[in-house]
């Protein structure tokens, strides 16, 4: 199977599954062990079956609960340098060049520098036989970088976090709302929409997610998004309770590297 689900998303903890390649990694887990490993077999996962578990930074939302998981399943644990000097002692793990892929068996992962408020954040592109899945969440802003390595993915989980004026008329601190809006902060969701905008394409199932509780409403995230969804093969939102069940992806043949392909060989 080749695919992605969520574990739970939003400033209360996080944790994406991607299976691609017959490896099935975990991106974050900000949940207590207990918690993790209901989620796990809410999508019916044995933490045992994991291949690793990824770091995108060292908020507690994104770490907190790795360094259980990781003890009591024996499983790998990489992330940035940056992160990794920076996570609590307890987490010990391989610490991965951000400019560089690496492999977890066949399958390359791309680490994504991303602007965030954290010593050394990187986001993720999966990748095996053309087939992309990304990870992207807690970025203050998208820069051409981000795009261009997150465009020409099958599968996306994406962050769209808040709404412009829900935060600026919200009770946060003025310190609190220059830090989330900031460069450094979270995608408001005119930034996420945007960003969807520039990226999808039909063969892209997308899932929306870490939405902030305080500053954003499921009914403006409709708004921003309802109008990018046909411009999408799927698009999802996944909770902080319940995360996002198993998104899965076609076998090869409808990725969209071979979708291009095909469409340029048919032009010719
Ligand atoms: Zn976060
Ligand atoms: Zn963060």
């Amino acid at each position: 199977m080749t695919g992605f689900a969520s574990l739970g998303s939003g400033s209360r903890g996080n944790g994406t599954l991607v299976e691609i390649g017959g490896e099935l990694v975990l991106v974050d887990c900000g949940f207590t062990l207990k918690q993790a490993e209901r989620r796990l077999q809410r999508l019916d996962v044995r933490p045992g079956d994991l291949s690793a578990i990824l770091v995108t930074h060292e908020h507690s939302d994104h770490s907190s609960g790795v360094a259980a998981l990781a003890h009591k399943y024996a499983l790998p644990v990489f992330a940035s340098y940056g992160t990794l000097k920076v996570c609590s002692q307890a987490l010990t793990g391989t610490a991965f060049d951000s400019h560089g892929a690496f492999a977890i068996g066949g399958v390359v992962v791309r680490p994504v520098i991303v602007p965030h408020d954290a010593r050394e954040p990187t986001q993720f592109v999966f990748e095996h036989n053309r087939v992309r899945i990304g990870v992207v969440s807690d970025l203050g802003q998208v820069t051409p970088f981000v795009t261009a390595q997150f465009s020409d993915c099958a599968g996306l989980m994406m962050e769209s976090n808040y709404d412009r004026n829900m935060l600026m008329g919200g009770r946060y601190p003025e310190s609190i709302k220059r830090r989330i809006a900031g460069n450094l902060g979270h995608l408001s969701n005119e930034q996420a929409a945007a960003f969807l905008g520039d990226i999808g394409h039909p063969e892209l199932r997308v899932v929306v997610g870490h939405v902030s509780e305080q500053n954003n409403h499921p009914e403006l995230l409709q708004e921003w998004f309802e109008p990018l969804r046909a411009k999408v093969r799927m698009l999802d939102f996944a909770t902080q309770d319940e995360g996002a069940s198993w998104v899965q992806i076609d076998d090869a043949g409808n990725s969209r590297g071979l979708f291009s392909e095909y469409v340029s060989q048919t032009a010719r």
